[in-house]
């Protein structure tokens, strides 16, 4: 009877023992912390693509690589001046929009129907505050837009007419579609408009990812500035032929653009069906504030394996709090580029 007893103790110590919920995570450590942080850093993209040495005429490797510097001197110019972040990230996209070189403002690739339609989103690290458009036309810089309704309106996201009217009251400089109209897009349309017709197949992105000098081409920019604020925005034409009102991912807050003071600032740039599911900028932020991860670490997981593995192509560039810098794609190249004091670097290619 003695021993029945005892067993039965053990048994019950045993199934406690199992039922204990696991030890919490070991939380580390920063890895990342930089003592020194830099004063400021910021981080551009023109997007991500089949760009590969010898794939880009040394021509028009020039023209990318002094728009890319230039852009980086407009942010840059504002950060020495203990400008803000927010104000880094508008200014620098909004050169990048007038350029007809990268897809956004000016140079926005076509829809299905012959239009361009832009989205565009910029968040503030600070608070916690951001601002969207999808879909507009009759903006000349959707970065404004993005920032004016984050500003002056209750509202995250504005989309379409509304979003041209809100513009309007608000005094942003309007064009007419046309404005937009570049005679390189407008073939690519066509180019894919007729593999369309011959594939019968109906809209298919990956037909054009068949073409030898596919880009994305949106562009994007993160700043940490000398405040130790950050923010990130992101500005768009979408997919070419893309149609039924298509917004992709760069105006989504959490998917293309994402800022939180605590972690990291991010713009994204890909197959934006991918970033939307996959909530791309929010995943690398969580996985630093959560899980620990360094900035590196978290970004390379995410574009490097997780999207790889889900079939979404692209990348992301980004700074942390501590001024660290990530620009990692799963693609050929990346227009791509960043500047610290005393420090600058401007990409296309892998290396
Ligand atoms: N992510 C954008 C979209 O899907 C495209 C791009 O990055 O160029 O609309």
């Amino acid at each position: 009877m003695k021993n029945a007893n005892l067993l039965f103790l053990l048994f019950i110590l045993l199934i406690h023992s199992q039922c204990q919920p696991p030890n919490p995570p070991e939380i580390k450590e920063e890895q990342n912390l930089n003592v020194e942080r830099p004063e400021y850093t910021i981080v551009i993209h023109g997007g991500a693509g089949s760009i590969s040495r010898g794939s880009i005429d040394t021509a028009k490797e020039k023209m990318y690589a002094d728009s890319l510097n230039f852009a980086l001197n407009i942010g840059e110019e504002i950060l020495k001046n203990g400008g803000s972040a927010l104000d880094a990230v508008e200014q620098t996209i909004r050169f990048m929009e007038d350029c007809p070189l990268f897809n956004s403002g000016k140079g926005a690739v076509f829809t299905h129907e012959g239009t361009n339609e832009l989205d565009a989103s910029i968040m503030d690290g600070k608070n916690e505050d951001a601002g969207a458009v999808g879909g507009i036309k009759t903006v000349k810089h959707p970065i404004t837009a993005a920032r004016a309704v984050m500003e002056k309106s209750p509202h995250v996201f504005l989309a379409r007419e509304g979003a041209e009217t809100f513009s309007k009251q608000n005094g942003l400089e309007q064009v007419d579609n046309s404005y937009f109209f570049t005679q390189k897009n407008y073939d690519r349309l066509q180019n894919i408009l007729e593999k369309e017709k011959a594939n019968l197949q109906g809209y298919d992105p990956s037909i054009e990812q068949e073409n030898p000098d596919w880009k994305y081409g949106t562009v994007g920019c993160a700043v940490l500035d000398k405040a130790g604020n950050l923010a990130a925005g992101t500005s768009t034409g979408g997919m070419t032929n893309k149609r039924w009102s298509r917004i992709g991912d760069s105006p989504i807050i959490g998917a293309g653009t994402y800022a939180n003071n605590t972690t990291c600032a991010i713009s994204s740039t890909g197959h934006g069906e991918y970033f939307i599911r996959y909530a791309v900028a929010y995943d690398i932020s969580a996985r630093m504030e959560y899980g620990k991860q360094s900035f590196q670490e978290a970004a390379n997981e995410v574009i490097m394996k997780k999207l790889v593995e889900k079939g979404g192509s692209g990348g992301i560039i980004g700074v942390d709090k501590y001024g660290n810098v990530a620009m990692p794609f799963n693609t050929s190249g990346m227009f791509r580029g960043y500047a610290k004091p005393g420090k600058r670097v401007v990409k296309m290619f892998s290396e």
